[in-house]
């Protein structure tokens, strides 16, 4: 069984200032936890964390990736120019980039495609929206944007990790219930088994107001192998709280 993968997104949340304080104050707690734990930082701070980490079991993730390689494009950041600040992973197709974005499956497949070719682990996000989940699509949403990850990707994928984020419960205080959670993760895991021979190696997170109160239950399911964090991952003990759910469920 892998290692479970706790990753905080701090999404744009950051200062110089606060982020040496909370990530000063995580690596104080995090001891010799017994699972896999990262941060993804806004781009401009990504120097400054790297620096804070250095030497620690806490990894550099980044919120996002071009899915261009270099060129004219301009305020977009490459998949090279975050390796080149040690990030380890790439959150790519989160539901605010798909919403306020416009990125569609083929866009954030290929920014998977561009994140993988520099060695970085996209962390690839699909979940259905409250009405998709009403009308009884939630199955036929997150089948067809891990299909186009899977289609641009080939055997590649078995590199990735997927992060299920039902829309409905990101920031909201809704979580979705073990079962509820457990039922999706399975269908992607029945989908990356079809799709790689090494399906042992992909990792399918769960994102979605997980925190301290909830993440063990979560994390206890055969399919959950770690959390996508928002809110509680900018408050050290809450996150820390969290990996030490993850590590106790390895
Ligand atoms: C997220 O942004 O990926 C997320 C899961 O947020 P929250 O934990 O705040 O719901």
């Amino acid at each position: 069984m892998n290692r479970k993968l706790i990753a905080g997104n701090w999404k744009m949340n950051a200062s110089l200032a606060g982020n040496t304080a909370l990530v000063q104050a995580v690596l104080a707690g995090i001891g010799d936890a017994a699972c896999d734990a990262a941060v993804c930082v806004p781009a401009p701070y990504l120097a400054q964390v790297q620096g804070l980490l250095a030497g620690s079991t806490l990894a550099l993730g980044a919120q996002d990736v071009s899915s261009h390689e270099a060129g004219a494009y301009t305020g977009e950041v490459s998949a090279a120019m975050l390796r080149e600040f040690g990030v380890r992973y790439a959150i790519v197709g989160h539901s605010e980039r798909r919403q306020y974005h416009g990125e569609d499956d083929a866009v954030v497949a290929e920014k998977a495609r561009q994140a993988l070719a520099a060695g970085i682990t996209p962390i690839v996000c699909v979940g259905e929206t409250l009405a998709q989940r009403e009308s009884g699509a939630t199955e036929e949403v997150v089948k067809r944007q891990m299909a186009a990850v899977i289609h641009t990707n080939g055997h590649c994928i078995s590199e990735i990790v997927v992060a299920y984020e039902p829309v409905w419960a990101i920031g909201t205080g809704k979580t979705a219930s073990p079962e509820q959670a457990q039922q999706v993760h399975a269908v992607l895991r029945t989908q990356i088994k079809a799709a790689t021979s090494q399906p042992g190696r992909v990792r399918i997170l769960y994102g979605g107001s997980m925190n301290a109160a909830n993440a063990a239950q979560l994390l206890a399911q055969p399919d959950i192998d770690g959390g996508l964090i928002g809110g509680a991952s900018l408050k050290p003990a809450d996150f820390l709280s969290i990996i030490s759910a993850a590590s106790n469920a390895a």
